[in-house]
């Protein structure tokens, strides 16, 4: 049994910054728009350059929390922003701590009009020796309706704002300890390593290419050299399948790939991944080809989520290499998560081992490993309402897909 550590002392009480709907938040702005700000605050138009890069670096080198810890800026200058606006990121509402270091945040987001429901979302945290991976959501729920996915029966609240994503990164710095001075936590294991969140995947609630401009405008602050600086080889962005989008997927953000394919025929993939109606296979891997710089460095990972009887038959296999033939490719064999009430059937493990064994023969290293993390809480991929409580056998369940996205990276 796991210990799992609720640190907000079990009751779910609120941690971190309460936000103030009132003043907005500049985390999330652009360059563009935090000169904006600065002007409107009547800041000289000769000083607008060097006090957005000033504050740039306060927000995204320097975690400031709030604007007395920028000492770099003028008192008077600081006075103005904090009347006019705030450094708030979307509200902690709980905080758990895996015996293996896995951390996931329940967040509150501010609500659309004043006294409708805060929608929630999770972010998650997963530490290794040598790296560090955070899985952020792009979109409350998800429009889709993926037959396997528990995400995919949660109405769509909203798409998130650029703040609500970037957010998501400084909650996680804040928690781990990952800024010039900070402490780090002693709650559970962190990389051995400098930088603790060495990287991003576009894995949690939502479909990331139907909320391109606000996650395109948050990967370009999380990749910004002079901020957060995790670069764009180690940004992935998940997406079901949205073909038409990943071109200015791979021209715009240039972020590494992963399409959830999850079946190698129309037939069936029509019903895993509806979207599959509108984009077929055929489409979807032509636009895989065309996706930019590909080369056995960087290759497009296929996710394939294991469904007992359904798409994991050794012909599967076999069609899926011959399918995936002459695209730099990596096969990630995803265990599929139960869920309260789900259609499916994770495959047998011996039956993941032979569906894999096809797939290394044809050259792909290692598509499944000895799951690690299956005793701690917290998966991308099967997030529904964040703050339903879930049984502790579903929760040791949900780890799979973990090792899964760690796979995803390798
Ligand atoms: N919407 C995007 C990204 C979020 S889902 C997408 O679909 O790609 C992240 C991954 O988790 C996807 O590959 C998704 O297919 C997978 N997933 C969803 N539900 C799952 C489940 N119950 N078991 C295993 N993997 C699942
Ligand atoms: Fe949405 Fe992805 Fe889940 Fe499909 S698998 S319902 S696209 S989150």
């Amino acid at each position: 049994m796991v210990a799992l550590i609720d640190t907000v002392d079990g009751s779910n009480r609120p941690v971190g910054t309460q936000t103030d709907i009132s003043k907005p938040s500049l985390i999330g702005l652009d360059r563009v728009a935090l000169a904006d700000r600065l002007t409107d605050l009547g800041v000289p138009e000769r000083q607008i350059r060097m006090r957005v890069a000033q504050l740039w670096n306060r927000l995204y080198v320097g975690g400031a929390q709030t604007f007395d810890d920028m000492t770099t800026l003028s008192k008077d200058l600081r006075h103005a922003l904090d009347s006019q606006v705030s450094l708030d990121r979307p509200e902690i509402v709980s905080e758990q701590i895996s015996t293996d270091g896995t951390r996931k945040w329940l967040l509150r987001l501010a609500p659309g009009r004043p006294g409708e429901a805060a929608p929630e979302i999770e972010t998650v945290y997963i530490p290794e020796e040598d790296r560090g991976t955070l899985c952020v959501s792009s979109q409350v729920g998800c429009t889709l309706t993926c037959t396997f996915c528990h995400t995919g029966t949660q109405r769509l609240v909203r798409n998130l704002t650029p703040g609500e994503i970037v957010g998501q990164i400084l909650i996680a710095r804040d928690r781990i300890g990952e800024w010039p001075g900070a402490t780090r936590p002693t709650d559970g294991p962190l990389p051995n390593a400098e930088r603790l969140i060495t990287n991003i995947v576009l894995m949690g609630m939502g479909e990331p290419l139907f909320n391109f401009d606000n996650v395109r405008q948050a990967m370009e602050i999380a990749a910004d050299g002079d901020g957060i600086s995790v670069s764009k080889r180690r940004i992935t962005l998940s997406t079901s399948g949205i073909a038409p989008m990943i071109p200015r997927c791979g021209v715009e953000l240039g972020v590494m790939l992963a399409i959830s394919l999850h079946a190698v025929r129309d037939d069936l993939r029509d019903v895993l991944v509806p979207i599959n109606r509108k984009y077929p296979i055929a489409e979807l891997l032509d636009a895989c080809r065309a996706y930019p710089s590909l080369s056995n460095a960087k290759r497009i990972t296929f996710e394939y989520v294991m469904l007992r009887g359904v798409n994991d038959s050794l012909a599967d296999a076999k069609a899926l290499v011959r399918l995936l033939a002459g695209i730099p490719a990596k096969i990630n064999l995803i265990p599929f998560n139960p869920w309260p009430g789900a259609p499916y059937e994770s495959s047998e493990w011996e039956q993941i081992e032979k569906f894999a064994e096809i797939i290394n023969k044809a050259g792909y290293a290692s598509p499944v490993r000895t799951p690690r993390g299956r005793d701690i809480m917290a998966a991308c991929g099967q997030l529904k309402s964040a703050s339903e409580k879930m049984h502790a056998r579903k929760r040791r369940a949900e780890q799979v897909n973990i090792s899964a996205m760690k796979e995803t990276l390798r």
